[in-house]
């Protein structure tokens, strides 16, 4: 035989290659534009500015981008030893990668399903008490049965920290299978809620799917939902689920998970990268958690012990993801 080839081999064929440029998906950012001096985080040069973050999205291609490794076939290795090796390469980037985006901005967003509802009101006061932005995935059938729900919907509709997206006119009538099994008949169903809610954004969560579609990425949790999904997609919706969800008995105001328990699961999160766009953690809730006094309280508390205790900052789910 004579010189030996090089092979490339690839490890993680599920993540999804990127190639973005900005913070905000593929939406022009200031800093993308500018131009300044240049530092190397992660193993990835990229450029600095003293006031607004690093947004080439260059660390975020490399925590989700497939790990090469060059192998020299002339001295070929077992497959269980290129196994290993492509762990060891991919550990060793991820942990570089890891380290840089800790010292970056942390972004949380807190989404409220199928609003509105009694604890719609509680919500819109935390947020305004509170100065954070909060995202509501807004229920049209529910704005429309009572006066007092459409107070609710207005409310969050006038307040400029709330942001209301799309969760479908009738919430399948909670029977996913069969809503999801006509997708032109579930898209009119989102296109009416759009229509009557006057909803200003093209974002949408699917009632009982936690599907993600947007710019490079397409995540399917159940296959009963997808067709509704990407055909949403074509007509120019974003498509966005949770990373993490907290689940209160709304009536009695009694957490399943407490404050600390959820604390420490968007800390983990934020801090092992592992959510669906590293230093970007998108917290499920639901407003029917809320119409209790003791449930508002543990609301309260939440924002307190991220406020105290992290710099993560509150967003809207528009601006999502900022990548870095
Ligand atoms: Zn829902």
């Amino acid at each position: 035989m004579g010189k030996g080839m090089n092979c490339l081999f690839t490890f993680g064929g599920l993540f999804y290659l990127m190639c973005l440029t900005s913070c905000h998906g593929g939406m022009d950012s200031k800093a993308a534009n500018a131009s300044q001096d240049s530092l190397v985080l992660g193993g990835v040069s990229v450029s600095k500015t003293d006031t607004v973050p690093l947004c080439t999205g260059k660390l975020t291609k490399r925590w989700k981008a497939p790990v090469h490794l060059n192998i020299d076939t002339l001295h070929p290795i077992s497959k269980d030893s290129l196994a290993k090796a492509l762990r060891i390469e991919r550990r060793r980037i991820r942990d570089s990668v890891r380290l840089a985006l800790d010292k970056l901005p942390k972004h949380l967003y807190f989404t409220f399903d199928d609003g509105p509802l009694r604890g719609s009101k509680a919500i819109d006061s935390i947020a305004k008490a509170r100065k954070i932005k909060i995202n509501t995935f807004l229920v049209g059938k529910h704005a429309f049965m009572s006066k007092g729900l459409k107070r609710d919907y207005q409310r969050y509709y006038d307040n400029p920290l709330v942001e209301c997206y799309n969760h479908s006119y009738t919430h399948g009538n909670n029977k996913f299978t069969s809503f999801y099994s006509n997708a032109v008949g579930a898209v009119n169903d989102f296109e009416k809620n759009e229509t009557d809610l006057k909803l200003q954004h093209k974002i949408i969560r699917l009632p009982g799917r936690n599907i993600w579609i947007y710019d490079d990425v397409r995540r399917i949790d159940l296959q009963s939902g997808a067709s509704t999904a990407d055909l949403l997609y074509t007509n120019g919706y974003k498509i966005f689920g949770w990373d993490v969800e907290w689940k209160i008995h709304g009536l009695t105001g009694k957490p399943i998970q407490s404050v600390h328990e959820i604390y420490t699961r968007i800390r983990n999160y934020m801090n092992n990268k592992s959510s669906m766009e590293p230093n970007n953690v998108v917290l499920l809730m639901h407003d029917d958690m809320f119409q209790n006094k003791k449930g508002q309280q543990l609301l309260s508390s939440l924002i307190d012990t991220i406020q105290r205790h992290t710099d993560y900052q509150f967003e809207f789910m528009q601006d999502y993801p900022f990548r870095y």
